[in-house]
């Protein structure tokens, strides 16, 4: 087929022609002060739109190392730990968790809605002693299309004075919806590079606080490929365990650059919460006719990063993917766990602008018509409307 294939999957996604160019590049010595310098800037920029002042690990990984690494890190074996089950990633980061032989109490949220902060705080109260270490959840929950108000969760630790260790994923928000580390107290923020930050898979990132680093030396586990301690102590290559991603390292600092340009990190939020609007209201106009709904039950919860739609029973939401791969150009994310075959998901994060949100909500809606799924009208006018109106 002509033009472009558009690649609306939450992750990977797309990747821009100046990052691809910035990477197709002689490889450099790594013991080099060029690429000293290359290293240095790249942590420092991706902690400052962390807003984190603690120190940033970088990991030749995917997402799932950099759970691994935290969890290895901060928790010896029996450790009770609470994880927020709020969908597929964060219900796999917890089974992690019980295969590192962690003490998992989980907390249900039902992968419709985020973390409720009532039934948070009382899920914690009845932790006498308090001796839960840890409380891991996913910022955004990529399989559902919900965003978790962190700042609720926040002050239940807060007001309970509960000591537990803040643990984020924000593998699919990292770039997409603000978090600022520092200000929360998120004692571990997990960020990767194949989502919002516009690059192939194979970097990923924790940004962790003073009181994580603590918890990382005060835990006798064996552990060495992840070793906070190791990747803290020794200069240079070692922080990866081994010969430095560079290529990765020349797209990440290009990524940055355009960050930066672009107006920094709040404005590329902005944007993507703009974009999201757009899709929100076509899938709103959509919805009328009784045939598709949002995932997410709460307004206020549905994702900047990926929008999860589900199809009535009597409709195959594996047929539409199909349809709109092999007839209109477009890929999508599939409907995981328990919505399989009746939900998709519309990636709309990283390198996106508004012609091409239009675009592919043209190829959505061609493909649920071609599907025969009954639409309701004027789900493209209200995004190109919703568009119209901003300032940017
Ligand atoms: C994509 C994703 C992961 C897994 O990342 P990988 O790089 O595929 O291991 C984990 N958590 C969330 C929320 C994600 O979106």
């Amino acid at each position: 087929m002509s033009g472009r294939t558009f690649i609306q999957n939450p992750g990977p996604t797309n990747i821009p022609d100046r990052i691809l160019r910035a990477m197709a590049r002689p490889a450099i010595d790594f013991g080099t002060e060029e690429f000293a310098a290359l290293l240095e800037s790249c942590l420092i920029n991706v902690n400052r739109h962390m807003a984190n002042s603690g120190p940033l690990i970088g990991y030749t990984s995917t997402g799932h190392g950099a759970w691994e690494a935290t969890v290895t890190n901060l928790f010896d074996v029996g450790a009770p730990v609470l994880v927020c089950d709020s969908g597929h990633f964060s219900h796999r980061w917890g089974e992690m968790c019980e295969a590192h032989g962690l003490d998992v109490q989980w907390f249900e949220t039902g992968w419709r809605q985020g973390v409720d902060p009532n039934a948070l705080q009382e899920a914690l109260s009845t932790d006498a002693g308090k001796r839960i270490e840890g409380v891991l959840l996913a910022h955004t929950e990529t399989s559902t299309g919900v965003t978790t108000d962190l700042e609720a969760v926040r002050s239940v630790l807060d007001d309970l004075d509960h000591p537990a260790l803040l643990v984020v994923d924000s593998i699919a928000s990292f770039g997409c919806t603000p978090l600022r580390v520092d200000e929360l107290k998120v004692d571990v923020c997990l960020a990767v590079s194949q989502k919002g930050l516009m690059m192939p898979v194979g970097l990923a990132f924790t940004g962790i606080s003073e009181r994580a680093v603590s918890a990382a030396y005060q835990n006798s586990r064996h552990r060495f490929y992840w070793d906070w301690r190791r990747r803290l102590e020794v200069e240079g290559y070692r922080m990866f365990c081994g010969t430095p991603p560079i290529h990765h390292l020349f797209g990440l600092e290009e990524a940055l650059t355009m960050i930066d340009e672009e107006g920094g990190i709040d404005a590329v939020t902005d944007r993507h919460q703009l974009l999201a609007d757009a899709v929100r209201a076509a899938v709103q106009a959509w919805s009328s006719a009784g045939a598709i709904q949002f995932n997410a039950v709460n307004a206020h919860e549905r994702s900047n990063s990926v929008t999860c739609v589900r199809l009535t029973e009597q409709h195959d939401a594996d047929k539409v993917l199909q349809v709109a791969q092999e007839r209109f150009n477009i890929t999508m994310g599939s409907g995981i766990g328990p919505l399989a075959g009746s939900a998709f998901r519309i990636g709309h994060l990283g390198d996106l602008n508004t012609p091409m949100v239009m675009g592919a909500l043209g190829a959505v809606e061609a493909s649920l018509r071609a599907c025969g799924i009954p639409l309701g009208s004027g789900g493209l006018e209200a995004a190109a409307s919703l568009l119209s109106e901003s300032s940017s």
